[in-house]
């Protein structure tokens, strides 16, 4: 084999992979809004036979062979960037697929429905007690597996690098330590502002579900997420975003009136408009989509955010709310922008406001890393939990479904995953401050109405490289720095405390 051969090798490969998760991604679709219960136990035969061909590409001979060329290759002898992104990617998959070992493998999947039944009835009668057995079962599994993809490594860094590739778990935890301290140190100067109080101008009623869903998806479609590449579909609990294919992403969100449809819309159509947008040569190469993890969550908040929380946003787009929803009549550009922006710790991820919502992500990935690190046991996680909350948000849960059995993550396979809401968010920051040296009147264009210019310019320096590259390489090849929690910090205190 030469340097050639193996390139079309991994990059035939590669394309496989990506058939094979095209396939998962339309099933995944279809079992949170269409499968029939009945549908279900053949579906999952189904889905295990198309797991099982994706993880052989992984293991066969063509694998192997390209894998022994490339034990003698260096990453900085590659000059072409797609061929070492290839590579990196190669070696990644490569390894999960040969180190890790099949008989733990099967025995995580074994309890992985049992797993989620139990915590749907610990949920059901608040009691931790029923799912904590579960819970210990699938994490001890998990760090068996972690262990024995990269025995060199605590276990814990192996899952957040199976999320976040790349990332190491000190680096991690040191801008986390950077931004919960800034994070709490400006919650603390809000509502000592007494912003906190004016703020409380009640709840925006709910408006027509179809109004609402008119107006939300127009918004994602001026922001230039095209309906030849994807759709909605408002059959779903939560908002999420499927990658079938390199010009396919579909949109499902739930059926609503709540302006918070509004910004489920925006967030979703960031995911589905990065990874519709990689450059023909990705998708020749299998490497479209974008970068997974916390850098992709952050393309779908710089929306959401930074774009769809802006004064500047519903300068021009509140009129327009006004015009088409009624009720809006009666509530000021001003009222609606307080209303959404209030801060206030809560006790749920998902509703919390855009300064807390770090603390609740950063929480998560520590009482996970002190698990792995031996440091806490299954048996105290949700004491452990509600001290978390008392800590860092000055609130502690009730009851155990409002606590520790919150997420679905721990129970559905996604360890090692919470720390990517907070890289999120810090990364928005860093390419914030990267966009507003190229757009320096960023505001004024979006005070009338030009989004377009943010999304060619997340096209042009983000979208079109795929999965070519790191997050690690991504934000250094747009800001020159790595991983650095200071500018979202910057930017929260700039819209949440009042300026002198
Ligand atoms: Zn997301």
């Amino acid at each position: 084999m030469n340097y050639q051969e193996c390139i079309s090798t991994i990059k035939e490969l590669n394309r496989k992979f990506r058939y094979y998760k095209s396939i998962e991604s339309l099933f995944e679709y279809d079992q949170w809004s269409a499968l029939p219960d009945e549908g279900a136990a053949y579906r999952q035969e189904t889905a295990a036979f198309i797991g099982d061909g994706k993880n052989a590409l992984y293991r066969g001979e063509d694998a192997r062979r390209s894998a022994a060329y490339l034990s003698g290759v260096s990453p900085d002898e590659i000059e072409d960037d797609v061929e070492r992104g290839l590579i990196r990617t190669f070696r990644f998959r490569y390894r999960n697929a040969v180190m890790t070992p099949e008989d733990t493998l099967r025995s995580y999947n074994m309890i992985k429905a049992d797993c989620m039944k139990a915590w749907n009835q610990a949920r059901a009668a608040k009691d931790y007690g029923i799912f904590m057995p579960w819970l210990k079962r699938a994490f001890e599994l998990k760090k068996e597996i972690a262990r024995a993809i990269d025995p060199d490594v605590p276990a814990f860094e192996t899952l957040v690098g199976m999320t976040d590739e790349g990332l190491s778990v000190k680096e991690v935890s040191e801008q986390f330590d950077i931004l919960k301290k800034g994070l709490r140190a400006l919650l603390h100067k809000i509502s000592v502002s007494g912003q906190a109080d004016t703020q409380e101008a009640g709840p925006i009623p709910d408006s027509d579900p179809e109004q609402m869903a008119a107006f939300a998806q127009s918004l994602a479609r001026e922001l230039g997420y095209r309906p030849e590449r994807g759709g909605f579909n408002d059959r779903v609990v939560h908002g999420f975003t499927s990658f079938m294919g390199p010009r396919d992403a579909r949109v499902s969100t739930y059926r609503s009136g709540s302006y918070n449809l509004i910004f489920t819309c925006l967030h979703e159509a960031g995911h589905a408009m990065y990874s519709c947008s990689s450059s023909e040569r990705m998708v020749e190469a299998g490497m479209w989509g974008g970068i997974e993890g916390g850098f992709h969550e952050a393309n779908a908040r710089f929306f959401e955010n930074m774009v769809g929380h802006s004064h500047a946003y519903w300068e021009y787009y509140y009129p327009r709310l006004q015009e088409e929803i009624p009720m809006f009549r009666q509530i000021s550009l001003q009222q609606f922008y307080d209303m959404t922006h209030q801060v206030k710790p809560s006790l749920r991820r998902i509703s919390s406001d855009e300064v807390t919502y770090s603390l609740h992500a950063i929480l998560r990935f520590e009482l996970e890393r002190d698990y792995f690190a031996g440091e806490l046991k299954a048996e105290d996680m949700a004491e452990a939990w509600n001290d978390k909350y008392e800590t860092y948000l000055g609130i502690r849960p009730s009851n155990d479904t409002e606590g520790v059995l919150q997420d679905m993550h721990w129970a559905g396979d996604y360890i090692g995953y919470f720390q990517s809401y907070a890289l999120g968010n810090i990364y928005d920051g860093q390419i914030l401050d990267a966009m507003k040296k190229d757009i320096p009147d960023m505001e004024a264009r979006l005070a009338r109405g030009d989004v377009r210019s943010i999304s060619q310019w997340m096209e042009e320096k983000i979208w079109q490289y795929g999965c070519c590259y790191t997050a690690d390489e991504m934000i250094r090849k747009l800001t020159g720095k790595g991983l650095d929690a200071e500018p979202f910090l910057r930017y929260l205190e700039q819209i949440y405390l009042p300026q002198k």
